[in-house]
């Protein structure tokens, strides 16, 4: 079959454009006469500066494109060595390397072709009966036009792409390096506060109330830490999604009474009064029970931090049965969190400005991050309601287990 070459700018004088441009159109066509007809028409027009090159069948248009590049591609829809549909399936350029918009020719009105011609990639598609030169320009610098968008979005997308694996592998960095770190200076700190506690406990030999108190300090120091590294490996952990929750059916009364019980140094040193109203009998819920006190711990922690000597803290449990859930509720007499904090304080590392504790020091900013996951993973809702100089109430709601057959469950 016939190549027919034509490589010649169809518009001599002009080198550039209005919008500076030539446009490079591949006409794929075994029929001479319609090659000359798209060459005529293009040369005619007055703004764009169009560049045809022509041959006539898909092998040599895939030539074409390899060695070139084209604005645009006429291309027929039957031509001798595949349909005019197939060429872009079979256009294997670079990586590099755009398709151009194609637009196929169709012989009749063609709508069968026509929607083909769309469903393989086609941009557009043109009748050849119908064509005249001011169509063909259009169609061409609409294709054109799209081709510009649809590369400028393909581009974006991989930039995007490509930030994104950057920011995926970064944070994977982050995580082995918070828990690398974690396991590197948590293993010492135990082994340095196990050491002080025996001084504490005379062990090494008498020691005095005033060493006594100091080591206090220091042993805090210590739980401290850890506290802050457990936080921040807890927090890696939930990133990635690879937080475990063990459900099994149990009751609140004992999550509380551990609670309760853990943070009494706490509350005595600061004189703080500490009321419990447990409304009974509750129903059962489905919870990872170390989870749900984690939960409770923080929100008590934080009352207790946040509360000043001689202030009051109630936690309160009750059954909200028309909605099938048991809500637990922390409410203090402490600073209260002014009004525009408080619908960031769940953010993770958000703290408010000038809060922390001379008795617990300040935390990290995580706490409620880290409580806010864990009620979420057990389908409940978590709050906090707030004044500033008034007081914080935060709550949080678990579901009642439907039915004593619940199973546990992992989420690994
Ligand atoms: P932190 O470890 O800093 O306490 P959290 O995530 O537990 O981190 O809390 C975030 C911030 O919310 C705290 O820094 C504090 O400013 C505020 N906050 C939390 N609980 C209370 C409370 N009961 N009273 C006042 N402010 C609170």
């Amino acid at each position: 079959m016939q190549t027919a070459l034509l490589h010649e700018p169809v518009s001599p004088e002009a080198e550039s454009t209005p919008c500076g441009d030539v446009v490079r159109v591949l006409v794929v066509d075994d029929d001479p006469a319609y090659q000359h007809l798209c060459k005529r028409y293009l040369s005619r027009h007055a703004k764009t500066t169009y560049e045809v090159v022509a041959v006539a069948n898909g092998a040599a248009a895939h030539e074409q494109c390899k060695a070139s590049e084209f604005d645009c591609i006429l291309i027929d829809y039957v031509l001798p060595d595949l349909m005019g549909t197939q060429f872009i399936d079979g256009l294997e350029l670079d990586e590099s390397k755009e398709i151009p918009p194609t637009i196929v020719m169709t012989a009749g009105s063609g709508e069968i072709a026509a929607t083909e011609a769309v469903r393989a990639g086609a941009t557009d598609f043109l009748s050849k009966s119908v064509v005249s030169a001011e169509s063909l320009a259009r169609a061409i610098d609409n294709a054109v036009e799209k081709g510009r968008l649809k590369q400028a979005v393909n581009k974006h997308g991989r930039e995007l792409q490509v930030a994104n694996r950057k920011l995926q592998s970064k944070n994977d960095e982050i995580q082995r390096f918070y828990q690398s770190v974690s396991h590197e200076v948590k293993t010492p700190l135990a082994a340095a506060r196990e050491f002080v506690a025996l001084v504490y406990d005379g062990v090494a030999g008498p020691v005095t109330e005033e060493q006594k108190e100091i080591l206090n300090h220091a042993l805090e120091s210590c739980d401290q830490i850890s506290s802050h590294f457990n936080d921040l490996v807890e927090m890696t952990r939930l990133d990635a999604a690879k937080i475990t929750m063990k459900k099994k059916l149990g009751s609140l009364e004992n999550v509380v009474t551990r609670c309760v019980a853990s943070m009494s140094s706490a509350v005595q040193a600061k004189d703080l009064k500490l009321i419990t109203e447990i409304e009974t009998p509750l129903p059962m819920l489905h919870i990872d029970s170390n989870r749900v006190i984690q939960v409770l711990s923080n929100l008590l922690g934080n009352a207790v931090k946040y509360t000043d000597p001689g202030g009051q803290i109630t936690v309160d449990i009750s059954h909200r049965a028309a909605e099938h859930v048991v809500q637990i509720s922390v409410e203090d007499s402490g600073c209260g969190i002014p009004e525009k904090d408080l619908p960031q304080i769940f953010e993770r590392l958000y703290q408010v400005e000038n809060t922390g504790d001379e008795f617990m020091g300040a935390g990290l900013g995580l706490g409620l991050t880290i409580a806010r996951e864990i009620v979420v993973l057990h389908g409940g809702e978590i709050w906090a309601t707030s004044k500033q100089g008034d007081g914080s109430t935060f709550a949080f709601t678990l579901p009642v287990a439907e039915s004593i057959f619940d199973v546990s469950e992992c989420y690994e």
